[in-house]
């Protein structure tokens, strides 16, 4: 087979040993190719830049791996760690006032966030739902809960996608960016993704739409899993699998965990104990920035149960 010339390119979808790959230069510049990559190369998944070239079927073969800026992996069913998207710069948390928010799964979140070093933006949904009688005395603890996380430096944004409030405002936060959605079923993150992607028309929905058919190519084996990026009208890119919304609930190792909760990290090194876990130990300095008001005591204890979920090592 006849190979042009190398090129840069982005992988768009990744299922098993097949890529879709999108050229970012040269003649083909936004086509895409069905590609197989060289033995020699690590898995690579979607969200990665690569070095390719095409052949004269419509295909191609990807060369090299270049640099990722992140990875997000999950546990396959073995428990073994493998990589599912690369790139990404912001995790968008999702909650609603139904199915009500837990903050200690919002912490997880943040933690497994905060450990990769990625941006978290927290996005209140179903916002229309606070005005409804059924949830009257909620407005007051979901506005609490916000604050909370606004007043240790995560961004929080709200929207509808039945009235389409603050969705304009969330496209252009999420400009530029490459972001995954996670959150509990049903806070509403694929209408949430179908009120982005929607609002403008052609070029970008037919984007969408070969996405859409990468998923043939597996047709009747695990179709659910494949990974796949969209571009957003205007800017920004999302990744997407039934996988990463899940993302952030794995294991944590306890020194991750104390990590991840970003207001404690001034605090640690400041404990009489130097094997201090923060749970009832004398002279603790984030027991005592609780009981000083410094440190949220709910955030203290979402700490202690995932530690202890976790069986304490
Ligand atoms: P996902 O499981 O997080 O992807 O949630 P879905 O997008 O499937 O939404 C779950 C349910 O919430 C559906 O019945 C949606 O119609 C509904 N929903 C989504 N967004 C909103 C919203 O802004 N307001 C209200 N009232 N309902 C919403
Ligand atoms: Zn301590």
């Amino acid at each position: 087979r006849q190979l042009g010339p190398e090129q840069t390119g982005l992988v768009v979808c990744h299922f098993g040993q097949q890529l879709e790959i999108e050229a970012l230069t040269g003649e083909h510049l936004g086509e895409r190719f069905r590609c197989y990559q060289r033995s020699n190369l690590p898995p690579l998944v979607t969200g990665d830049h690569v070095i390719w070239q095409a052949d004269d079927e419509n295909s191609g073969v990807v060369v090299a791996q270049l640099d990722r800026k992140s990875l997000i992996s999950r546990p396959n069913s073995r428990g073994t760690l493998r990589p599912v998207a690369a790139n990404i710069d912001t995790v968008v948390v999702v909650i609603a006032p139904e199915p009500e928010p837990f903050a200690n799964l919002i912490d997880r979140y943040l933690v497994t966030i905060e450990n990769l070093s990625l941006e978290a933006i927290i996005l209140l949904n179903k916002a229309d739902l606070l005005d409804h009688p059924a949830h009257t005395g909620q407005d007051s603890e979901i506005a609490t809960l916000l604050a909370r996380y606004e007043s240790i430096g995560y961004q929080t944004l709200t929207t509808s996608t039945k009235t389409e409030d603050g969705v304009s405002a969330l496209r252009e936060t999420l400009s530029e960016r490459t972001m995954v959605f996670v959150g509990q079923s049903g806070v509403g993150k694929s209408s949430v993704i179908n009120a982005l992607r929607d609002m403008e028309n052609s070029e970008e929905a037919e984007y969408a739409d070969v996405g859409e058919l990468s998923v043939g190519l597996a047709k009747g084996t695990h179709t659910t899993t494949a990974t796949r990026l969209y571009h957003m009208p205007g800017s920004g890119d999302l990744i997407d699998s039934p996988g990463i919304r899940e993302f952030g609930l794995d294991h944590v190792e306890a020194t991750d965990l104390i990590h991840g909760f970003r207001e404690f990290r001034p605090y640690l090194g400041y404990c009489r104990f130097r094997d201090c876990k923060h749970v009832n130990e004398p002279g603790c300095a984030i027991l005592n920035a609780v009981a000083e008001g410094a440190i949220n005591a709910e955030r203290l204890h979402s700490y202690q149960l995932i530690l202890q979920s976790q069986g304490a090592r």
